[in-house]
């Protein structure tokens, strides 16, 4: 059933341009030429001709690098793309995932006129089914989102469902968002069309020839070893699909790259008697766990099942073709949902079940970025299934990265450096791909945590916090404390309050809250990353001066906030830094920094034995002491005054609490509200709680987790990177710019671009809203990503929002652009701009009005800041 495939991937090469062996520019007649050598040298080899591997190719050598080489084990496009469904789906949760679905959707549509290969383009649309309420909510959140960046959408009735497609049976839904420009396409001819063209125009194509290993020096690439000889080059592209893990070990430096490969199904039938137009719309019944389109005149239907069959955890696919055993026992729920769906198919005959492994990640996102510890080492892999809907995009961006040193979006959320070796044991991923591979079609409502992989990385006090209660959650390995169930409370209800409207953890998260501001919390917030930079000299100073935008030549025990920018003025990382001595330096980052920081710093640090860079992260755990009675807690457990005149805010000093030397107390909380940071080594964590809980008692301290701080920093207006901040964000453009010193007398990176920035105005602007009609009881809560409206007009989305209980409403952060229609561009946003609008937040398709807030209300502000700090936010106030 799979004819035209085979036919374009049995031959490859005889109208292609490329061949076993041989260099790519060939036509027809190189169909004759006998095989030639390898080039011994290239600027860039490309690991893989499926889809990924053909879109790098493609765009590096439209960006106008030329001297590019693919090589592929095997035939073009005979991996995963070959047995792919050809389902082009932009309908995505992340706005990134959909920008690339929105281009690969462009691109292919053009592809056959540009190459005169054909792709099998058809433009279906889908129609995404909801059995449920729940589930109309999240396709109306995603329609709202679609349509902002022009991708046509709308949320439709059954009895529109039906006249869509007739054959489906609509009895049990209660609604369907419709994507009419989506679109089915042949997976292996894109391949075969994007080879052709990067063919065209320079890249060498030999099938039939294996990388061994990659060779590295000195943390560089320096060039690959195949079974046909070695070619030297500055970068390689991992575009090696399920082998990509096993080939990132094969490196002389290994690079951990967490993917996972599960057996993924679907049947083929005969065609209908009157057989299905070709434009007849793909279905995803995601409550029923299955897909369905048109494949010629009858239908392909796969789907993700409950208990999907990781595959080759050793590492040992050897296989070409990458059919696997039929297994319709294991199939079976899917079928009968699918007749549940379709009851005419009783009659059709199925042809076969096509079964060939797809690569799953740890956090159901596709991995794309450089190695963190081997430059020119890129990689594009792990695409749970909607490879082809994102080749396209991936491709570009991956092939801007390696060309510009970036990619024209803020792809962090699929950076390879959101992992690191933790991630990639082969345990850890064969049980969470069994989790994602579910969970591709599970209700995902806002909060979720994964299951499996969990207590990996614990503080010393995970025991201690798990018997009081705490609900955990997880990041980069690392349980978190959510919120801490009082006894009183029914647990197993909590744990099925899953909701998109008031969640049932509520009032706990307001008790904690309310303590934080009346009394005393303790955080336990040891999942931060932290390094310490020393240096026999100067030199750890200089070069934290160079890489960091503030100014770090401040008096020792004094702490600064800081940006580590890019080159156009983004962050990279925003973090804040103790001077420990005067050459000794204490940082503390998101704990998602872990790995692309220590890339970021190793990058740019001289090699020099005198200049020191340690992690330190699993040495010391982190308490966060809360609340106007932090004061008392720590001068009680240290004996030393703790009042702002002698231990003022921003500062840092080594102390003893309770019995434990060596504890660094910094005044400062990531909340905006009074307190305390402890960082205490692990093996007195225990000790400094319990001392901290036994004398806290008298003030009334209590444990609090992350979802009370999200509400207290979010009401503060303050940007969490990650989740507000990207490479894409300045300080100018967020309120940060007391974290920027354009005078420090250092050319720091980023400081032209924001120079630049400081001279033309800004694009966007960081704003807080604060919302009006919306009804927390009843409403549909915000979450992040809602599209922003001023007078009207979409101007942006929201990235983070919570409950403020002390303004008794919802509060979202999210940038505001000015698409000004008239003069046809984007125009600077200025404080004028913000304030003079009208705005609603669209939730589910319902908008709500909010007031918009460009500066941190100063009541708000209860702690003490540092002089200079609040002469600069007078200052950006104005
Ligand atoms: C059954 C099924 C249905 C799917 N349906 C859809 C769908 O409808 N829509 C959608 O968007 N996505 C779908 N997908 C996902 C999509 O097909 C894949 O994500 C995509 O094809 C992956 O492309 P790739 O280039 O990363 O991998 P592959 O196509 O597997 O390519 C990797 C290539 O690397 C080569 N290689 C590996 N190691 C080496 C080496 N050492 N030396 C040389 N070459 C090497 C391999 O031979 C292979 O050709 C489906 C996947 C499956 C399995």
């Amino acid at each position: 059933m799979l004819p035209r495939l085979l036919a374009v991937v049995g031959g490859p090469g005889s109208r292609r341009g490329w061949r076993k062996g041989s260099p790519a520019r060939g036509s027809a007649s190189a169909a004759a030429a006998p095989p030639v050598a390898l080039p011994a040298q290239a600027q860039v080899v490309v690991c893989g001709g499926g889809i990924m591997g053909t879109s790098v190719a493609y765009h590096l050598s439209k960006m106008g690098w030329k001297d590019v080489v693919l090589l592929e084990q095997g035939r073009l496009a005979a991996g995963s793309t070959r047995f792919c469904a050809g389902i082009l789906s932009t309908a995505r949760h992340l706005a990134i995932e959909q920008k690339m679905a929105d281009y690969s959707n462009k691109l292919y549509h053009q592809l056959e006129q540009e190459t005169g290969i054909q792709t099998g383009y058809t433009r279906t649309g889908s129609i995404f089914l909801a059995q449920t309420q729940d589930r109309l909510i999240s396709l109306k959140r995603i329609s709202s989102r679609l349509n902002v960046i022009g991708i046509p959408c709308e949320i439709v009735s059954p009895r529109r469902v039906a006249e869509l497609h007739p054959l489906l049976n609509v009895h049990d839904l209660v609604g369907a968002m419709h994507v009419p420009e989506d679109a089915v396409v042949s997976s292996a001819d894109v391949a075969l069309a994007l080879a052709s063209a990067a063919s065209q125009n320079g890249v060498q194509i030999y099938d039939r020839t294996s990388i061994l290993h990659v060779m590295v020096k000195r943390g560089q690439v320096t060039g690959v070893e195949t079974d046909k000889g070695q070619i030297q080059c500055q970068y390689f592209v991992n575009c090696a699909g399920q082998w990509a893990y096993e080939l990132g070990l094969c490196s002389e430096e290994p690079v951990s790259i967490p993917l996972h490969a599960c057996e993924h199904f679907y049947l083929l039938t005969r065609p209908w008697e009157t057989p299905l137009p070709s434009s007849t719309p793909t279905v995803v019944d995601a409550d029923g766990r299955i897909y369905i389109r048109n494949w010629q005149g009858g239908i392909l239907s796969g789907g993700f099942e409950k208990n999907p069959k990781p595959i080759f955890t050793e590492g040992k696919n050897q296989l070409e073709i990458q059919n696997l055993q039929e297994d319709w026992d294991h199939f079976e729920p899917l079928l009968s949902s699918l007749l549940r769906r379709m009851p005419q198919l009783e009659t059709l005959e199925i042809v076969k079940l096509v079964n060939c492994p797809e690569t799953f990640t740890p956090d159901m996102r596709c991995i794309m970025g450089e190695s963190p510890s081997v430059r020119g080492y890129f990689v594009l892999v792990g695409m749970n299934s909607a490879g082809l809907s994102f080749g396209g995009g991936a491709g570009k961006y991956l092939a801007e990265w390696m060309v510009h040193g970036y990619p024209s979006e803020s792809v962090w959320e699929l950076d390879l450096k959101r992992f690191g070796a933790l991630q990639s044991s082969r345990t850890f991923l064969r049980h969470r791909v069994m989790e994602v591979m579910p969970l591709l079609y599970d209700l995902k409502v806002p909060r979720w945590d994964f299951q499996t992989g969990r207590q990996l990385r614990t503080s010393p006090l995970y025991d201690r916090l798990d018997a009081q209660g705490a609900r955990w959650m997880e990041k980069h390995g690392f349980e978190r404390p959510k919120y801490f169930v009082p006894p009183d409370k029914d647990l197993l209800a909590l744990e099925q309050s899953k909701t998109f409207y008031k969640p049932d953890w509520f009032e706990i998260v307001e008790s904690e809250v309310k303590c934080c501001k009346e009394a005393v919390c303790v955080i336990d917030m040891s999942s931060f990353t932290k390094f310490e930079i020393t240096s026999t000299g100067d030199q750890a100073l200089e070069i934290l001066q160079y890489l960091f935008s503030n100014d770090l030549d401040v008096p020792v025990g004094h702490i600064v906030h800081t940006g580590m920018l890019n080159e156009r003025g983004g962050y990279e990382n925003d973090c804040s830094i103790a001077r420990l001595s005067k050459r000794s330096f204490f940082m503390i980052s998101p704990t998602d920094q872990q790995v692309h920081c220590w890339a970021w710093l190793k990058k740019y640090m001289p090699e020099d034995s005198n200049l020191i860079l340690e992690d330190v992260t699993w040495k010391y755990t982190a308490l966060n002491l809360i609340g106007p009675r932090a004061v008392d807690v720590l001068s009680e457990l240290s004996y030393a005054p703790m009042t702002p005149d002698h231990f003022p805010s921003l500062f840092c000093k080594e102390m003893s609490v309770g019995y434990a030397n060596g504890i660094r107390v910094m005044s400062m909380t990531h909340t905006g509200e009074p307190g305390f940071m402890l960082y205490i080594p692990i093996e007195y964590a225990l000790h400094v709680y319990n001392e901290v809980m036994s004398v806290g008692q008298k003030y009334g301290i209590r444990n609090a987790g992350y979802y009370a701080l999200r509400s207290l920093r979010i009401e503060k207006f303050f940007a969490f990177w990650g989740q507000d901040l990207n490479t894409l964000t300045t300080p100018l453009e967020c309120g940060g710019e007391s974290r920027v010193k354009l005078d420090k007398g250092v050319d720091f990176i980023g400081r032209d671009a924001l120079l630049q920035q400081r001279q033309n105005g800004v694009y966007k602007r960081l704003t807080m809203f604060i919302l009006d009609d919306h009804d927390t009881d009843l409403d549909l809560w915000p979450w992040w990503g809602e599209p922003i409206y001023r007078n009207g007009q979409y101007v942006g989305k929201t990235t983070s929002s919570a409950y403020g209980y002390t303004l008794e409403r919802h509060v979202c952060l999210g940038f505001v652009h000015n698409f000004s229609e008239d003069a046809g561009e984007e125009q600077v946003v200025t404080a004028d701009f913000i304030n003079r609008g009208e705005y609603e937040i669209d939730i589910a398709g319902h908008r709500f009005q909010a007031k918009a807030k460009l500066y941190p209300v100063p009541s708000l502000l209860a702690h003490k800041r540092r002089k200079e700090d609040v002469e600069l936010s007078d200052l950006h106030g104005k």
